[in-house]
């Protein structure tokens, strides 16, 4: 087999964590870095192309046999090159239990430095945020009465206004903050990538075949097999000290199978050679299935009119010679993290206020102006899988989020509803509300509403836990991202996380990048955050 020159490290995938590590291992002069990436560059959500893997889930048993569109980013950044550009890192319970459940390092406390080691933020805050790392992330300037009506309305159904969902307390509405610099979108790639790319002769970028297979010596993973195409003649990339898999929370699972590295009867029935049992890997899926309250609005002052005909143009222009403008919007400025039911010890619902109206990921156009209310769940307790289709890399792999399966998460979304429809009944939103399009004046008893979440619900995607750490035999991970049994692999994406974090998931995915990058160099942890744990 053909053989691409030796490296240190080689990194499955330049996304949101294969980026981080890519700059933070290459930081020692000393260590060659390979990052391996498949073709394409960064790009958009609504298509399936070189920008978007355009995965979709299985027949949903819950929800109607629907099979549920999944993009995933496909290029440089990966997600964080095609996603909402919300900068959350979710509550810090989330992470307090992990450490409870055994997993020494990760409490909040523990990792609240990595994220602010990430982090650029332009703010003012300094308890919560940093302000020299790579990922600029800024407040959203809430350039629309929307945005205003939104959060007053939301004070008016009585909950609390929260001016930093990152600082002392994440429970209320308010405004979100973007990873958005001077107007442009700050992937990953952005962020940690070429900055250091020119200056950096030990990283190389190698971006035009898919990893195929890790390959073992024994039970020590020594480097990773590449195709150009289906058929092709695979290449083999040496890593002498570890490999490292960033492929995100559908594809990490898949090569770990393909590589033998699995479910032994799974892999046996596609004839693959079992180099280690391993039931856990690519268990223990979960997402954030989302549910929207749609009205029109009877101002011009949504996305649609702010963009509509030749206003276009001048948007353009203005965000070109400026960067000012709608152009610079992700229309997502405001949002808020509430509790579907008393008892609850944080917030299990979020909601995105997007200012344009948005059916099915925006792939059916509307021309109207209007407002979305999103609600997801964020810690549900249905449980998925990603199994193959079959051995063939070029195959994906069959997704299974399993949404809706108890009670509760059914309950959860169900009240997600009704709050939607609370806040937007509010006087704040007099002004502007226009006729509720979803789920409409015929959608009003419970069994109605949970009718109307099993037809229209999609992710808000938010995919993670397939190689989950843990300190259980059954976790495929230990708590410093290596996998059980094996030598010299790793895995560090969103996949590794036990359970959903109570947000969106970029920013924790660069996190565990940012300790990953500690782990891997051997460095101590930064001491831990004294910080009173945010409500
Ligand atoms: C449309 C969308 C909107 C989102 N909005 C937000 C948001 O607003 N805020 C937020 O915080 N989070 C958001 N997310 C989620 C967030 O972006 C992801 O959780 C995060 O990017 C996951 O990072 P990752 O490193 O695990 O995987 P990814 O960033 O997906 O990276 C995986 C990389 O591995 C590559 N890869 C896969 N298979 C192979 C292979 N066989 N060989 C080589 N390379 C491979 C992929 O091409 C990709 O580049 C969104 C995600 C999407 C898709």
């Amino acid at each position: 087999m053909p053989e691409s020159a030796n490296f240190d490290y080689v990194i499955v995938g330049a996304g949101s964590a294969g980026c981080v590590l890519a700059n933070r291992l290459s930081a020692d002069p000393d260590v060659k870095v390979c990052l391996r990436m498949p073709a394409g560059v960064g790009g958009l959500i609504k298509d399936a192309g070189p920008h978007n893997w355009g995965l979709y889930t299985e027949a949903q048993k819950h929800m109607d046999g629907r099979k549920l569109w999944w993009p995933r980013g496909k290029g440089w950044g990966g997600s964080s090159s095609i996603n909402g550009m919300v900068y959350i890192r979710g509550h810090a319970r989330d992470y307090d239990q992990w450490r409870q459940s055994g997993l020494t390092g990760w409490s909040y406390a523990d990792i609240l430095p990595y994220f602010r080691r990430s982090e650029g933020y332009r703010g003012k805050d300094e308890t919560f945020h940093g302000q020299d790392g790579p990922l600029v992330v800024e407040d959203s300037p809430l350039d629309s009465v929307a945005y205003e009506s939104f959060i007053k309305s939301g004070e008016q159904a009585g909950y609390p206004y929260t001016p930093d969902f990152n600082g002392a307390q994440q429970e209320g509405v308010g405004p979100y903050q973007r990873t958005i610099n001077d107007g442009e979108r700050w992937s990953t790639a952005r962020a940690f990538l070429h900055p250091v790319l020119k200056d950096r002769p030990n990283l190389t970028v190698m971006s035009t075949a898919l990893v195929s297979k890790i390959r073992f010596e024994g039970k020590r993973a020594i480097g990773v097999e590449t195709l150009s195409g289906r058929g092709a003649e695979p290449t083999l990339v040496r890593a002498e000290r570890e490999v490292l898999i960033c492929a995100g929370a559908v594809q990490s699972p898949q090569i770990l199978k393909l590589s033998g590295l699995g479910p032994a009867a799974e892999l046996r029935k596609h004839s693959i050679d079992v180099v280690q049992e391993m039931p856990g890997i690519g268990e223990n899926l979960q997402d954030h299935l989302d549910v929207t309250v749609i009205h029109k609005m009877t101002q011009k002052l949504s996305a649609y009119s702010r963009q509509a005909g030749l206003k276009k143009i001048a948007v353009g222009l203005n965000y070109l010679l400026r960067k000012q403008g709608a152009g610079r919007d992700n229309f997502l400025q405001a949002g808020g993290f509430l509790k579907s039911r008393e008892g609850l010890d944080r917030p299990d619902l979020q909601l995105h206020f997007v200012n344009a109206i948005m059916i099915d990921h925006a792939r059916t156009q509307v021309k109207a102006d209007g407002f979305t209310i999103h609600a997801c769940q964020l810690r549900p307790e249905s449980r998925g899988s990603v199994t193959l289709a079959s051995a063939d890399p070029f195959d994906h792999p069959l997704i299974d989020p399993n949404y809706l399966a108890t009670e509760e998460d059914r309950r959860a979304m169900r009240e997600g509803v009704k709050i939607c429809r609370e806040i937007a009944g509010q006087n704040a939103f007099d002004a502007l509300r226009g006729e509720e399009i979803m789920p409409g004046q015929d959608v009003r008893t419970d069994a109605e509403i949970d009718a109307f979440i099993r037809r229209t619900g999609e992710t808000i995607y938010h995919p993670v836990g397939t190689v989950r750490m843990g300190v259980d035999d059954a976790a495929p991970l230990d708590g410093d991202l290596r996998v059980r049994g094996i030598e010299g692999l790793r895995v560090v994406d969103a996949s590794v996380m036990p359970t959903l974090v109570s947000g969106n998931t970029n920013a924790p995915t660069i996190m565990v990048a940012e300790k990953a990058a500690d782990l891997i160099r051997g460095l101590s942890a930064p001491a831990p955050a004294e910080v009173a744990e945010p409500a």
